[in-house]
């Protein structure tokens, strides 16, 4: 798989994609990620790749033709599956939308600053629009992050067991459930028996019950009909 983020702050990104899960995924070649500095595409002197808005008011809006530039020749390169642009009114971004993109072999993300950018963009060249939730963040970058990580750990092969992924929060529309390790008791605080018991079948049945409790309690709207639609291509 590979990924594609545009940024005018490329530096944001560098020390999250160089440590742990998503590190490793690029040693194993299983997951390329490039950085694109927008200002590079910049052709005026000053390499200003951000503007006032029309009409006033506060706030910068960065321009079309870097970004255009930037995308443009990237799309001559090769086709990408989605051009997302990350963004506050965007759609929401679930797990099952890191299922969905997971399955592509070519995403490009756009970052925005400032007010975000010129509407243009988003008319001509961004096929979704991704937001990581209802509040407003200084740029894209840690959303372009967050779904980074999201998605790469999904690629098969990049976790060292490959159903671990299945098993976390979400994938079966329930909570992961309860996790102990050693000691198995500590200043007398037990790890319940039966995951000591060596029975792996109670032991797997012992934790669906417990997802399912945790969910019940903690996100009831997770169990409700029609909440566990797959994501539509
Ligand atoms: N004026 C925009 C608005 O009110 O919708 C907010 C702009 S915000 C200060 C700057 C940039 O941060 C956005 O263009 C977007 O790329 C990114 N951003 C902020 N909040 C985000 C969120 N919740 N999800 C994804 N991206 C976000």
């Amino acid at each position: 798989m590979r990924i594609d983020i545009l940024t005018l702050l490329p530096e944001l990104l560098e020390s999250p994609l160089n440590y742990s899960i998503l590190k490793r995924a690029k040693e194993k070649g299983l997951l390329e990620i490039y950085i694109h500095n927008i200002r590079d595409y910049a052709r005026n002197k000053h390499k200003q790749a951000d503007d006032y808005a029309f009409g006033g008011g506060a706030g910068m809006v960065m321009m079309i033709e870097p970004i255009d530039l930037c995308i443009s020749k990237l799309t001559g390169e090769r086709q990408y599956d989605e051009i997302l642009y990350l963004t506050p009114d965007g759609e929401r971004f679930t797990q099952r939308m890191a299922n969905y993109l997971v399955t592509k072999k070519n995403i490009l993300m756009l970052c925005g600053h400032y007010k975000g950018v010129d509407q243009r963009v988003r008319d001509h060249f961004i096929t979704r629009e991704v937001s990581i939730g209802d509040y407003v963040l200084s740029g894209g970058e840690i959303a372009a992050l967050v779904i980074t990580d999201c998605t790469g750990r999904l690629i098969p092969g990049v976790l060292s067991d490959e159903t671990s992924a299945l098993m976390d929060s979400f994938q079966d529309n329930l909570l992961a459930p309860p996790v102990y390790t050693r000691p198995a008791n500590y200043k007398g605080w037990k790890v319940p028996d039966i995951l000591l018991s060596g029975h792996q079948l109670q032991v797997d049945e012992w934790r669906h019950q417990q997802s399912l409790e945790r969910t019940r309690k903690l996100r009831p709207d997770m169990l409700q009909e029609g909440s566990e639609k797959p994501e539509e291509e």
